[in-house]
């Protein structure tokens, strides 16, 4: 017997990155003084760990950080997730714990489907600041991009949206076949 379209084993939906409640590194960074004392002195490129504390909620939790000095006594921070040890621009609160997405086996929206084209054109098309319908024009150039990285965005992106023109007029072809013949011409019978 042959299973009909559709009918295969579902898979488990994971959760996604988007739903999760997270803190990210902005968010910690906030909380803590201008200049922390850990930084103080350090030369660039010098590595510190401590451990900050941080509300979730209504639970207060310690996480582990990176300080960073970078020039001019400027400084990155860094979260540790707590399962995987790695560095992390985000922890996320999934399970009543934090950890990092990798750890929580989280994934993201534009990941659940297969057909991720239009994501790409519509993230291209918000990042060059254009409408997000297909055929509207492009803006200008804004003042602070170098030309030759607007040139490659917009190349980039022609190349992309001729794709998704193509991917369109094979799918409504492969509809209108599939469509049965007294109804492909209803419109003439009537
Ligand atoms: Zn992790």
């Amino acid at each position: 017997m042959v299973a009909a379209f559709g009918s295969g084993a579902q898979r488990t939906p994971r959760q996604l990155v988007e739903a999760t409640p997270r803190i990210c590194r902005a968010n910690v960074r906030k909380a803590l003084p201008k200049s922390p004392v850990e930084v103080a002195g350090l030369p660039p490129g010098a590595v510190v760990r401590a451990s900050v504390g941080v509300r979730v909620g209504d639970v207060e939790q310690r996480i582990e950080v990176v300080y960073q000095p970078i020039m001019r006594g400027r400084w990155r921070i860094y979260l540790i997730c707590g399962e995987c040890c790695e560095r992390r621009h985000a922890l996320f609160w999934h399970l009543g714990a934090l950890a990092c997405y990798r750890c929580h086996n989280l994934t993201y929206q534009c990941r659940t489907t297969r057909n991720r084209l239009p994501f790409r054109v519509a993230k291209l098309r918000r990042k060059i600041g254009a409408p997000p319908s297909l055929l509207v024009p492009l803006p200008r150039k804004p003042p602070h991009w170098r030309p030759d990285y607007y040139r490659r965005m917009v190349r980039e992106l022609a190349v992309l949206e001729a794709a998704l023109a193509i991917r369109l007029h094979d799918t409504v072809r492969a509809v209108r076949r599939r469509r049965p013949k007294h109804d492909r011409h209803s419109h003439r019978a009537t």
